[in-house]
């Protein structure tokens, strides 16, 4: 089996990294970017979300998930502090609704119908959009372009960081602001992957650091402007569409 060149720089030195039942991963040396090789198909992975059930979602803890976005939704603001919004993997859109309530015209998009159903009924106010950003892109075709983007705990999943990122660039203005985290693979207090609850293959197709997630953004013409101190092994950063 041959493996690709890495995502993020190009290199072809990549080497094993971990492998197991559920999968295997390969690490570049030169930029510490981990992907699953190969990466399931478009279908495995449509069928791992319907996996999951089309009954109703259920988000517990409402009140607090809304305080928690208002929280987030601050932070975005010190970059874009007014505009449109946009939540590429919304969810139950708790993050759309604050940044409703914070003044700007709200979009989720969300490929789980019962989660965008969830939203619609709880936060009717703004518009939800069932489909992956890379799709929401290809259709809007520069039609929509946001002025503050939020993606939590999503461009992991994305098959192509290439693409993802391409698709996140793509709808926003220049000077834009975007709010990203993700699963921090190199963080000092990271488990081991047998036992760390970010390593899920085949849903989780991307392993960050912070060093190869600068690099992705920077290569689409984001660039990270602050990046928050984690204890835990994850990465957030807010940057800025150059
Ligand atoms: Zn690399």
């Amino acid at each position: 089996m041959t493996v690709p060149a890495c995502q993020v720089c190009g290199s072809t030195a990549v080497a094993p990294y971990h492998a197991d039942a559920q999968g295997a991963l390969y690490r570049c040396p030169a930029c510490t970017f981990v992907f699953l090789h190969p990466i399931p198909s478009a279908e495995v992975q449509a069928g791992l979300y319907e996996a999951e059930g089309i009954g109703a979602r259920y988000f517990p803890k409402a009140e607090r998930k809304l305080a928690r976005a208002r929280g987030r939704m601050s932070k975005l603001q010190r970059l874009a502090p007014r505009g449109r919004f946009l939540d590429a993997g919304c969810n139950g859109g708790f993050m759309v609704e604050a940044a409703r309530q914070a003044g700007f015209e709200a979009v989720g998009v969300e490929p789980d119908p019962a989660s965008i159903a969830w939203a619609k009924e709880h936060f009717p106010a703004n518009r939800f959009v069932v489909a992956t950003l890379e799709q929401f892109a290809d259709t809007a075709r520069g039609a929509e372009m946001f002025d503050a983007v939020y993606c939590s705990e999503v461009i992991e999943h994305a098959p192509d960081a290439n693409r993802f990122a391409a698709a996140l660039a793509s709808v926003m203005r220049p000077g834009a602001a975007l709010y990203l985290t993700t699963p921090d693979i190199g963080h000092w207090r990271r488990p081991p992957l047998a036992r760390w609850d970010a390593y899920k293959p085949p849903e989780h197709c991307l392993y960050f650091t912070p060093r190869s997630l600068t690099r992705l953004l920077r290569k689409h013409g984001l660039a990270v402007a602050e990046r928050a101190f984690a204890w835990k092994p994850g990465i957030k950063v807010m940057a800025r569409r150059v």
